[in-house]
């Protein structure tokens, strides 16, 4: 049996309907922005792999931090005891997130960050005898797929089969251009009605809507709205952290800041699972107690894998350095150029840039379904192509690693004109 027969025979992919499905390539090489399969099939990673991989497959630098921490330790719990790379991690995070961000909570993945932020909202009134049981949201939002992140999430083909066991939230127009007013007045009626612990959020981007974007102007107006309600603000930045959005993070656009923020994706560079949710210090005095009940009883075996932790600390000193900085500053400019060259083409809608994110609307009739035909047509081109890009509906969209040669991106760029030629 080949690999691929293997695949088939054992494994259930992610998002995948696997009756109409097309075998996987199997992946067996990585370096920068290329991937090669078993036939030796070369494939650029316009996506950084799901958004996770800022500096390349298979970085060296990366690799001797993770080698060198896992031959000193490689794990302990961190439950009753600490280490110095989840030390050192939280210190430089307080140094490069929100001055308000002071206490850092650990956990796995994107979703477990925002479980632990909704339920860090919803125990916060708890432990202070209000009742505030549900949540603010953006229609068509994405913050994973465990229930509590689930039910924040709005595109409803994930969840509607859950209907009925989630918690409440309820929906708050995308503020896009033209819908400012429109979204500031249906969060101001809902946060007075005084019945909401939290306005979840992903700033200035949405990712999994198709790259949908809203300015950082109307993200101000909305938090400091419900500030002075008293709701807490939870910036999920699991997609537009470290370097996305142009900034280290998209809140660091806004002039107003958070209360929460959720990050994994690309904290360890696309190496190891992990995910952090920064809380301001009201929030965790709330928690302060003489009485144990009024603690954060949440926790994951891995919590604060030193592993992970010196991955996360190894990807930000490569943030930091003048180079990564040039590289997306380098291909922002690149998607502002294709994006001004391909935006009069007949086919094209609209285009949306900011940072390494490019997103590019196809003109329809109608709605098109999120895994329809014309994106399963697109995404087969693409993959036959050599290039990884998993088009949204009619959406196409570039979210690359930063370090992306100009010919490598210029191959996306082509092979997306391409596309256009054959719908
Ligand atoms: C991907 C994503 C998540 C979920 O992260 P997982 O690691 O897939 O659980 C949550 N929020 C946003 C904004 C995301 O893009």
């Amino acid at each position: 049996m080949t690999l691929s027969e293997k695949d088939t025979l054992y494994n259930w992919h992610p998002y995948t309907q696997h009756k109409t499905a097309f075998s996987h390539p199997v992946i067996i090489k990585g370096q920068g922005a290329l991937l090669w399969d078993e036939h030796g099939k070369e494939f650029i990673d316009a996506i950084a792999s799901w958004w996770v991989n800022p500096f390349g497959h298979s970085n060296t630098y990366l690799a001797q931090a993770i080698y060198n921490q896992l031959t000193q330790l490689e794990h302990v719990l961190f439950g009753g005891f600490t280490h110095e790379p989840v030390i050192r991690l939280s210190e430089k995070l307080s140094q490069i997130l929100p001055s308000n961000q002071k206490k850092f909570f650990y956990s796995d993945n994107g979703s477990t960050a925002v479980e632990v932020a909704i339920k860090a909202s919803l125990q916060y009134f708890y432990n202070k005898g209000q009742k505030r049981t549900k949540i603010i949201a953006f229609e068509n939002a994405f913050h994973g797929d465990t229930f509590g992140a689930m039910a924040a999430s709005g595109i409803s083909f994930f969840t509607d089969a859950f209907q009925g066991s989630l918690l409440e939230v309820v929906r708050v127009p995308v503020p896009t251009e033209g819908n400012e007013t429109k979204t500031l007045k249906a969060l101001k009626a809902l946060l007075e009605t005084n019945e909401y612990a939290a306005f979840i959020f992903e700033p200035l981007v949405q990712g999994a809507a198709g790259m949908v974007m809203y300015s950082a102007t109307v993200l101000d107006q909305l938090i400091a709205l419900a500030k002075e309600y008293q709701v807490f603000t939870i910036a999920d930045e699991v997609m537009t952290g470290f370097g996305k959005t142009g900034k280290n993070f998209a809140c660091d656009y806004l002039e107003q800041q958070p209360d929460m923020m959720c990050l994994s994706k690309a904290l360890t560079g696309g190496t190891i699972p992990m995910a952090i949710t920064s809380f301001t210090q009201e929030i965790f005095d709330a928690f302060y107690d003489d009485d144990t009940n009024k603690a954060l009883f949440h926790g994951h075996t891995f919590t604060a894998n030193p592993t992970g932790c010196a991955a996360a600390l190894a990807a930000i000193e490569l943030l930091q350095t003048e180079e990564i900085q040039g590289n997306i500053n380098q291909v922002n400019q690149h998607h502002l150029a294709f994006a001004e060259r391909i935006k009069n083409h007949p086919k094209v809608q609209s285009t949306r840039v900011l940072g390494v994110i490019f997103a590019l609307e196809i003109k329809v009739e109608g709605k098109q379904d999120y895994y329809g035909t014309l994106r399963n047509t697109l995404y087969d081109f693409f993959i036959r192509k050599g290039i990884i890009l998993r088009p949204v509906g009619n959406i196409i969209y570039i979210l690359p690693p930063y370090i992306i040669n100009d010919v490598q991106l210029a191959q996306v760029y082509s092979t997306i004109e391409e596309a256009l030629t054959l719908i």
